[in-house]
């Protein structure tokens, strides 16, 4: 069950370009190309729904369960981060710009409020800015991939 129209479907299906942090049949996790924080990873189900009500329970477990780990990753792979934001914006009004469910994984660091307030003023304008480079996207990933616990 795939969105031929949705840049998350065009990505599991290698349509378009991912910096990926993990994968298996089930799901997927790459970086956000207009990050919140450095080191924000987006992780999905690799079928089209745009609402976590309509995953099934077992497909949602299967979504936070590798959160866990992918969190881990994110931590420790990234010398800045002390936590992180599990976040789902679910719903147009709740602003999901990509209507596909996704869970951010946000890095924290102490005292950083203001770095992101500042990401999120920017949000409305952020398809005019550059992503961030793939270069460094596919590092992140690398680092963050070689922390994620079996
Ligand atoms: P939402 O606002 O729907 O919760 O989050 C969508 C996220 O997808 C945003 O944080 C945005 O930066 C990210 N994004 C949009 N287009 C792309 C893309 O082509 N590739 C990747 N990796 N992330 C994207
Ligand atoms: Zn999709």
């Amino acid at each position: 069950m795939r969105s031929p129209t949705c840049i998350f479907c065009q990505i599991i299906e290698k349509q378009r370009p991912a910096s990926v942090v993990y994968e298996d049949e089930r799901y997927l996790a790459f970086m956000d190309i207009y990050p919140w924080r450095p080191g924000h990873v987006l992780i999905i189900p690799k079928v089209h729904h745009q609402r976590l009500r309509q995953l099934t329970p077992q497909w949602a477990q299967g979504l936070f369960a590798l959160a866990h780990r992918i969190s881990d990753g994110v931590r420790h792979g990234n010398p800045s981060c002390d936590d992180v934001h599990f976040l789902i914006n679910d719903g147009n009004a709740a602003n999901q710009t990509v209507p596909h469910i996704h869970l951010h994984i946000i890095p924290r660091r102490r005292g950083d409020l203001w770095r992101l307030a500042l990401a999120l003023c920017a949000r409305p304008i952020v398809p005019l800015l550059p992503p961030r480079s793939r270069r460094v996207l596919d590092r992140e990933a690398a680092e963050i991939q070689r922390h994620i616990p079996d």
